[in-house]
């Protein structure tokens, strides 16, 4: 403990950055807040500029030792982190909820579990990457995976160890060196990450963690010449700036965007199994980039839908995420909450009906909602609202399903409930979406590519794709003559 230690819900956590090694105190510090009651949890490091140079120095440093050691070697300190992650669940459960108001339950047995699997999979994924051997007329091509350098890594607040995590193992396992921006909204887990990733051996300046701001430093690590990739999970508007800032060195990017996904209901489907599908948009309080937030429903069935939807959107429980009945935990900020009621207020200017919710509880929640009679070209249908609202269209048959689906300029993810085989395959094939769900939502196999079209993204991360991303892949082509044979 220092005189900076943070203790949050009796957590020790460090707020300041981790360059090279060691704890390193800004000279500015912002405060963060906990959405859950909005108390301070304390200062964190504002990085600066120079702070942020420091870090991308710091992986430069560390890169040609951490890139020469053996893959195995470096899958070993990965598994190693995994076992220091199971080891500090609990602690790493409570602070997340603490600091991002997701709820614990979900932590606990969905969410952190899965950050151990992230490095396992991708320490395991490593050792899979065959350096590939072929021959042409008699030359051998040897395909190798040569790590890429320092890599920028630059993460949101709705999912924050586990997003992050779902980059820094791969781009470890690769043998890349990392500078870890988290979101300052929900800045805590990372620093855990940090004490986690040196007590299981990872080498000093292999992994650095920079807080604060992104509008102050992401410039001066998405612009640095010695970054050789940029993954950013966030926002449209913030990729377009990181575009621009990594133009001049043409830096390689990988974006993972925002979406307004379409959840398809044809009068064929299982509508219990579809009004399950289409309440459970409502988790982690909306703020899920996959979430399903646009409905369509068949017109046949519409009526029967919104009964039983707005019969179980009922029953739901919003209130403390660390209570195990809470369904639905706080919005993340008080910002947040007037952008999402912003959203809502002129949609009922425009016409829409609230058949659910449409309000604002109080200065942390917002009421879970369904809006209906909304036009496909408003604002409310077409814009990402990252909050517990969704809207509800019908569509009269299977051409209108899909271009009401299609019609955004997003392509993140889809969801079909449909008890017709052959109608899934047909209506599969006609989306735009990164991710297509048939009569499920959210399984997901880390071996998958995972990414958005339009606007959604650009690349795609997870199994090999996430290492044709972080790696130089290099052709070695050699001549079956020419070598001086001495025996
Ligand atoms: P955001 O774009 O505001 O911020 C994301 C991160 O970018 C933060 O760490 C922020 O500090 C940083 N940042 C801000 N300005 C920057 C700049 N100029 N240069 C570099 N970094 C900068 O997004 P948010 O509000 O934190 O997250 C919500 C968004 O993220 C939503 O649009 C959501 O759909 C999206 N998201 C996408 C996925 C996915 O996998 N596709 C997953 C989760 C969230």
């Amino acid at each position: 403990m220092t005189e900076h230690t943070l203790t949050v819900a009796g957590v020790a956590v460090d707020p300041r950055h981790w360059i090279g090694g060691e704890r390193v105190a800004s000279a500015g510090t912002f405060t963060d807040v906990s959405p859950i009651d909005g108390r301070a949890l304390g200062e964190v490091a504002r990085g600066t500029p120079a702070e942020a140079a420091a870090a991308v120095a710091a992986a430069k440093a560390a890169f040609p030792a951490w890139a020469a050691t053996p893959r195995a070697e470096r899958a070993r300190i990965l598994h190693a982190i995994a076992d220091g992650v199971e080891k500090r669940l609990e602690e790493l459960a409570i602070v997340e909820t603490t600091d991002n108001g997701a709820l614990l339950r979900s932590h606990r047995r969905g969410v952190m579990p899965r950050v151990a699997h992230n490095f396992r999979f991708f320490a395991d994924w490593s050792l899979t990457l065959d350096h590939e051997d072929f021959e042409t007329r008699g030359h051998t091509n040897h395909v190798s995976w040569d790590p890429a350098g320092p890599c920028v890594l630059i993460t949101p607040w709705n999912a924050p160890l586990m997003l992050a995590t779902w980059k820094i193992a791969p781009a470890l396992a690769a043998g890349n060196t990392v500078v870890l921006k988290p979101a300052e909204w929900s800045p805590l887990t990372a620093s855990l990450l940090a004490d986690i990733a040196a007590e299981a051996g990872l080498p000093a300046g292999v992994l650095n963690v920079v807080q604060g701001y992104g509008s102050e430093i992401g410039d001066a690590l998405t612009s640095h010449p010695d970054v050789r990739r940029i993954s950013f999970t966030g926002s449209v508007p913030t990729a377009r700036r990181i575009a621009a800032s990594a133009a001049p060195h043409l830096t390689p990017l990988s974006l993972e965007l925002g979406g307004k996904s379409p959840l398809l209901v044809f009068a064929d489907a299982d509508l219990d199994l579809a009004v399950d599908l289409a309440v459970e948009q409502y988790d982690n309080a909306g703020q899920v980039c996959l979430a399903a937030t646009r409905i369509l429903v068949e017109e046949t069935v519409a009526e029967e839908f919104t009964r039983r939807f707005v019969a179980k959107a009922g029953a739901l429980v919003q209130g403390d995420p660390r209570e195990e009945a809470t369904d639905i935990g706080p919005t993340i900020h008080p910002r947040q909450l007037e952008k999402i009621d912003g959203f809502v207020r002129r949609a009922v200017e425009a016409g829409a009906r609230a058949v659910v919710g449409g309000h604002r509880r109080d200065e942390r929640f917002y009421a879970p909602t369904l809006l209906t009679e909304v036009a496909q070209d408003s604002e409310i249908v077409q814009e990402e609202v990252f909050g517990p609202v969704l809207t509800l269209q019908t569509f009269a048959d299977e051409d209108e399903a899909v271009r009401l689906a299609d019609d955004t300029r997003f392509g993140l993810a889809a969801t079909l409930v449909t008890g017709d085989r052959e109608r899934a395959d047909r209506v599969t094939g006609r989306l735009t979406a990164g991710t297509v769900w048939v009569n499920c939502f959210f399984v997901r196999d880390l071996k998958a590519p995972f990414g958005g079209s339009r606007h959604s993204g650009v690349g795609r991360e997870g199994g090999t794709w996430s290492f044709d991303f972080y790696c130089d892949l290099k052709n070695t082509v050699t001549a079956p003559k020419g070598w001086n044979d001495h025996g």
